[in-house]
């Protein structure tokens, strides 16, 4: 189902509950108002004309709380309808965007698939460049900062749009690559790798309307499908390659930052030009730059990193079955590429940002608050083509 026309129905839904409730709060105060009348008919006095006057102020008590009540009754009413009217509304320019860009995608990613290549060598003669250790990094940083700005800055009718909850489809592109050890034998395992990105394409599609897709040519997309299903063939494993440790055992926080100025920087930047070469265009220029996911060894004694400057993230390469806390981290870190930062677990136990990491029986339990929903969405990993 079209994740607009389903968010529509909720949306729906919850208008109509609100009403429910507001009607029986209505009803609630007329009776408790009656009540009231009616006790207070009781305590009258016998003589005349006191009787006479307590019995009309008891009637027009109870005529002022038969018409408030139908004017809280009615007021009510016209609250729902104006709410599910504002719903239909929105849903339906949800829709007419979901149609725009499910046809001009077509067009795009047909020309992507065909002059991407060019332009993505151009991009990687750039990135070999950009590099050079400490020179080269700090470019990146300065290209990677100024273009998460100019995509938040460009956001702002879509972040608008969202708080009012017209959220059409967006797509995040990924690269995901398990690394290979010193003895070229791949640190990480297919079926995780695929159950880690699983997660997250679910969970994206679900709480933020964004499609995980795979970084490559000719992957058409459309806001009128669910979430995809993720594939081995998304993962590529190296397996011929001669890994090293500043690749395979990264390090995080500003140990990290201090790395990917040096050499680690370095050999990451040079992995995501070679192995996500198709994207290459897309990260340079930050318009729906992918985000490439590395499966390493270790992550100095954390289970993943993602530092937000970088166009990657890390996540250590595990077997399968893992416990349902540790098959968020691939969706976290992404979380941390698309401009979310921790939140405390104490007051935010289901939120996918939290730390320390809560531990919750199924890891669809985790999801994105609505502000993180729109930064997410406004990242530039996250586009409308
Ligand atoms: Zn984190």
């Amino acid at each position: 189902m079209p994740t607009c026309l389903q968010w529509g129905e909720e949306r729906v839904e919850s208008c109509t509950s609100w009403a429910d409730q507001g009607h029986s709060e209505c009803t609630q105060w007329r009776d408790d108002g009656y009540s009231s009348c009616t006790a207070y008919e009781a305590d009258c006095c016998d003589w005349w004309p006191c009787s006479w006057a307590c019995k009309l102020v008891s009637w027009i008590c109870v005529a002022s709380v038969w018409v408030s009540s139908w004017v809280c009754i009615a007021a009510v009413w016209i609250a729902k309808w104006v709410c599910v009217g504002w719903t239909v509304v929105t849903t339906a320019i949800c829709v007419l965007w979901d149609v725009v860009t499910t046809i001009v995608n077509a067009v795009l990613v047909t020309l992507e698939g065909l002059i991407g290549w060019v332009l993505s060598l151009i991009a990687a003669v750039v990135e070999i460049i950009l590099s050079i250790p400490i020179i080269g990094a700090i470019l990146r940083w300065v290209i990677s900062l100024v273009t998460a700005v100019i995509n938040i800055v460009a956001s702002i009718v879509d972040i608008l749009a969202g708080l009012v909850g017209i959220r059409p489809e967006k797509i995040l592109r990924v690269c995901p690559v398990i690394l290979a050890d010193e003895f070229s034998r791949p640190v990480g395992n297919l079926a995780h790798a695929v159950d880690q990105l699983q997660v997250a394409a679910d969970m994206l599609k679900r709480d933020c309307n964004i499609r995980l897709v795979p970084s490559g040519p000719f992957q058409y997309s459309t806001g009128f499908n669910g979430a995809p299903q993720v594939t081995e063939g998304w993962i590529k494993v190296l397996s011929r390659e001669v890994g090293d440790p500043d690749t395979l055992d990264p390090s995080c926080n500003a140990e990290g930052f201090g790395n990917d100025l040096g050499k680690a920087g370095s050999k990451f930047n040079l992995l995501m030009t070679t192995h996500c070469f198709f994207g290459n265009w897309r990260r340079l220029t930050g318009y729906g730059a992918p985000v490439a996911v590395f499966f390493v060894r270790s992550v100095g004694g954390a289970e993943g990193c993602g530092l937000w400057i970088t166009d990657f993230v890390t996540v250590v390469g595990r077997t399968m079955p893992v416990q349902p806390d540790l098959r968020r981290i691939t969706t976290h870190e992404i979380g941390h590429a698309t401009n979310l930062w921790h939140v405390p677990v104490a007051s935010n136990g289901d939120n996918l940002m939290s730390v320390p990491r809560p531990m919750l029986p199924d890891v669809m339990q985790f999801r994105f608050y609505d502000w993180q929903v729109l930064l997410v969405r406004a990242s530039k990993h996250v586009s409308y083509f």
